[in-house]
C-alpha cells in the first residue's frame, strides 16, 4: 500500500521524520553522551552503555491505541526501510533517517502455535517464535539492520571512509556482521573472530561466503571477546559485538513483534529466552518497557531467562533471594547451545539494571531464570523438529525452559508461553545427527533416545543391475531395478498393495 491509501489520521505518520534525543548513557557514572560517534564504552569510565531517547515521553502525547494502529498499518506500507526493525522507528532509533535504514529481509518473523501433538506432549499451549527464518537465520539480524543503519548515517554525514567492522562470535554474530556489512558495498569490510571448533560448519560458511575476513581462536568465545576489545581500544574498528549498544536497540523489535502478533495483549503472555552474551535478553526486557511506558502495551508478560548448567551465570545469580545476590563468571563446559555458551556475559550489567526494572514495574517473579540440562536442550530441540518446526539448539533450550518451568510451577495456569527459537535449525544439525549416531554421551552427557534416533537407510536390491554415473541403464535394466527398489521400500515401510 502506498502512503496515500492508509486512513486520514494514518497517512501523515507512515513515513516517520527522524526525532527523538537519543543519548549513549553509561551504566556506571551516569555521564551521557550526544550520538554523533560511535562508542562501545564510556568514552569517561569504560562502563557498559544504552541508547536511550531522552524525549521519549513524546510518545506519551499520543495515547496507546494511535500506536498500535499506526504500528498495525505500517505492516502494510510498501516501503523498504519499513519493512525491518525500522517498522517501529520511533520506538527504536529515531535519529535515523529512513534514507540510511539497511533492510536485507530481516524481523517479523512468525509466532507458531505449536502444533496440537506438542502440545500434548507439553501439556501447556504455546507459541514459537521462528527466529531462525531471518536472512542470516538467526534473530542477530534485528541488531545488525539497526547498527549497520547507524554506521551508514555516520558516513554519509560525517564522510567517514575505510570502515572494518569487527566481532567475536559463537557464530551467529558474525555470520549477520558479515552479510550486513557486505550489503554496504565496499564502505564496510568486516573481520570476524571464532574459537575454533566451537562453530558449526554452516556458521562458519556464512562469514567466508560474504567475503569477510574470518580469524578462528584457539580457546572459546570469552577469549575471542577479549580480543576484540582490545582492537576496539586500541584500532580505528567498528565493534559489531552487542556491547554495540545500536544492536541492542534493534533487537528491541523482537518484543514489539511479539506484542504486535498478540494484538498487544501481553499480561498473559510468559516469554522464554535463551541467554548467552545475555544482549538479547536485555533487549527483549528494554522493548517490552518501552512499550509498556509508551501506553503500547497495558500489561506486561513475564520473561524467563533459560541457560545451560554448563553455562548459566545468570541463572546463578538470580537463584539466589535479591540481597544475597553477586555475580560471578561460570567456567563454561561444552554445550549444545553453542551460541549460548558463555561464561561472562558482556551484557549482565544491562540486563540486571533492567531486570531490576522490570520486576519494579510488572512485580516480584516477573523476570526470573531456569537452568536446563543438555539431554533436556536435545530432547527438546529433537522433539520439536519431529513435530513441525524447525528450531536450532537454543530453540530446543527454550522448550526445556518452558519444561522446566511448568515442571517447578513456575507459570500460572491462564499464562500463554512464547518461545524464542533464536535460529534455524540446519544451522546446528551437526548435534542432531551427533545425537542420532549416540555420539553425544562422551563430551555433552546426552544419550540418545532410540525413539528418536533416525538415519538413511539402503537398499539390498540384489542380483539388479544398479545405475551409476556415467552409465546409463537399458530400458529393461531400468525396469528392473525401479520394481525392485519399489518392492524393497514398500516391504520396509508395510505397504499394502492398491486393491
Ligand atoms: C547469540 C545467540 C544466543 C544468545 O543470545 P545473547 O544475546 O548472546 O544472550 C542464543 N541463540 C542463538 C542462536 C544465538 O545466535
Ligand atoms: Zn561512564
Amino acid at each position: 500500500m502506498q502512503p496515500e491509501d492508509f486512513p486520514e489520521d494514518i497517512r501523515g505518520h507512515i513515513l516517520p521524520k527522524p526525532g527523538g534525543d537519543l543519548r549513549y548513557d553509561c551504566l556506571k557514572c551516569g555521564g551521557s553522551f550526544p550520538p554523533d560517534a560511535l562508542h562501545y564504552v564510556c568514552p569517561e569510565c569504560g562502563g557498559l552503555l544504552l541508547v536511550n531517547d531522552h524525549a521519549e515521553d513524546r510518545l506519551r502525547e499520543r495515547p496507546g491505541p494511535f500506536w498500535r494502529r499506526l504500528f498495525d498499518y505500517r505492516l502494510m506500507a510498501n516501503v523498504q526501510a519499513l519493512r525491518g526493525v525500522f517498522c517501529y522507528h520511533e520506538l527504536l532509533a529515531p535519529n535515523i533517517p529512513l534514507e540510511d535504514v539497511v533492510y536485507l529481509g530481516e524481523a517479523h518473523t512468525p509466532a507458531v502455535r505449536a502444533p496440537e501433538a506438542l502440545e500434548r506432549e507439553v501439556e501447556a499451549p504455546f507459541y514459537v517464535k521462528l527466529d531462525g527464518l531471518n536472512p542470516s537465520a538467526s534473530f542477530k539480524d534485528r541488531g545488525m539492520a539497526a547498527a549497520l543503519s547507524f554506521v551508514k548515517h555516520l558516513i554519509r554525514v560525517q564522510g567517514k571512509s575505510g570502515v572494518m567492522a569487527v566481532c567475536a562470535s559463537t557464530g551467529d554474530t558474525s555470520a549477520a556482521a558479515a552479510l550486513y556489512s557486505a550489503s554496504l558495498g565496499g564502505a564496510v569490510k568486516a573481520a570476524v573472530l571464532l574459537p575454533k571448533g566451537y562453530v558449526t560448519p554452516q556458521q562458519l560458511s556464512q562469514p567466508l561466503g560474504a567475503g569477510a575476513g574470518v580469524f578462528e581462536l584457539p580457546g572459546v568465545f570469552d577469549d575471542c571477546m577479549k580480543v576484540v576489545e582490545k582492537l576496539s581500544e586500541a584500532y580505528e574498528v567498528v565493534l559489531l559485538n552487542s556491547k554495540n549498544p545500536w544492536r541492542v536497540l534493534g533487537q528491541e523489535s523482537y518484543a514489539f513483534e511479539t506484542a504486535q502478533q498478540f494484538d498487544w495483549e501481553t499480561g498473559d503472555l510468559m516469554l522464554f529466552v535463551p541467554v548467552g552474551n545475555a544482549g538479547n535478553i536485555t533487549a527483549v526486557l528494554g522493548g517490552l518497557l518501552k512499550l509498556y511506558r509508551a501506553r503500547v502495551i497495558e500489561r506486561l508478560p513475564r520473561v524467563t531467562a533459560v541457560q545451560s548448567e554448563r553455562a548459566n551465570p545468570v541463572f546463578r545469580y538470580y537463584a539466589s533471594p535479591p540481597e544475597g545476590r553477586t555475580y560471578r563468571p561460570v567456567k563454561v563446559r561444552p554445550s549444545v547451545a553453542q551460541a549460548a555458551m558463555i561464561g561472562d556475559p558482556v551484557s549482565f550489567p544491562r540486563l540486571a539494571r533492567l531486570a531490576a526494572e522490570y520486576e519494579e514495574a510488572r512485580g516480584p517473579g516477573s523476570f526470573q531464570a531456569v537452568e536446563v540440562t543438555e539431554q533436556a536442550i536435545m530432547d527438546s530441540m529433537i522433539l520439536a523438529n519431529r513435530s513441525g518446526l524447525t528450531v536450532c539448539t537454543q530453540g530446543g533450550e527454550s522448550l526445556a525452559g518452558l519444561r522446566a518451568a511448568l515442571a517447578g510451577g513456575l507459570i500460572a495456569k491462564g499464562e500463554t508461553a512464547v518461545l524464542d527459537s533464536t535460529a534455524h535449525a540446519l544451522k546446528f544439525m551437526e548435534f542432531q545427527n551427533a545425537y542420532f549416531r549416540g555420539e553425544l554421551s562422551a563430551d555433552y552427557g546426552v544419550a540418545s533416545r532410540t525413539e528418536n534416533m533416525n538415519a538413511p537407510r539402503g537398499l539390498e536390491l540384489k542380483g539388479v543391475t544398479l545405475p551409476a554415473q556415467g552409465k546409463a541403464l537399458s530400458p529393461e535394466e531400468s525396469r528392473i531395478f525401479t520394481e525392485a527398489a519399489a518392492g524393497e521400500i514398500a516391504a520396509a515401510l508395510g505397504l499394502s498393495p492398491k486393491a
